[in-house]
């Protein structure tokens, strides 16, 4: 099967309850438009549990990369990681993160939209920054708009407020675009400057 053009490329993006709660819609949907990404589909929604447990990946293999990565914060910044959190085992770990995170996501409404353009997993990553808000760059989403971070998150047993959820890789944005949007929810047309920019 022939790869898609680039420029078809299509991620999901999703207002985390944070960024909604501090009026950052607008700013979000903002830096993707002026950067020439288009809004293919949008909506606000209040999640259910089970709606954002189908969004993470449930694998081992996912679940243990995010409790290696909280256990190279809690490595980094001489915390006890047992005695704060009660084991070592990192998929253990990354299932409590996964947990704290279910919470944040379904603690307030979230603004899920698809959006189109070149390379656009790559691109909205990059607008919106790393992980990490403290380790963004300025001029990123998460670099300019929050301070966060994980070993302060881990503290309060919760997850990290980064403002916004970007898709990692194509097949990640193609399982959910589907988990987010039917496709009759999901609409084509033509931005005026596509001949000229691209
Ligand atoms: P990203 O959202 O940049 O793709 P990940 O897939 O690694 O990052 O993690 C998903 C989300 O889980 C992050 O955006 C963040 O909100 C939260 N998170 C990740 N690692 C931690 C951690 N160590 N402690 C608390 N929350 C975390």
């Amino acid at each position: 099967m022939a790869t898609p053009h680039p420029r078809e490329e299509r991620t999901l993006v999703l207002v985390k309850p944070d960024g909604v709660k501090r009026g950052l819609i607008g700013e979000t949907i903002h830096r993707f438009e002026q950067r020439g990404l288009k809004v293919i589909a949008l909506k606000m929604i209040w999640a259910k549990r089970e709606e954002m447990d189908n969004h993470y990946p449930k694998d081992d293999a996912w679940t243990r990369r995010v409790g290696e990565k909280t256990s190279k914060t809690y490595e980094k910044y001489g915390y006890d990681m047992k005695l704060e959190l009660g084991t070592t085992d990192l998929l253990e770990i990354g299932k409590m993160v996964r947990g704290w995170l279910l919470d944040f996501m379904t603690s307030g409404p979230v603004v899920k939209m698809v959006v189109q353009g070149v390379h656009a997993v790559d691109m909205v990553r990059k607008i919106a920054g790393v992980t990490m808000p403290y380790m963004a760059d300025m001029g990123t989403i998460r670099g300019d708009y929050s301070v966060d971070s994980a070993a302060a998150a881990n503290k309060e047993k919760r997850s990290v407020h980064n403002i916004v959820h970007a898709s990692e890789t194509p097949e990640e944005a193609t399982h959910e675009i589907a988990n987010w949007f039917t496709k009759e929810e999901i609409h084509a047309y033509k931005r005026m400057e596509e001949d000229i920019q691209f």
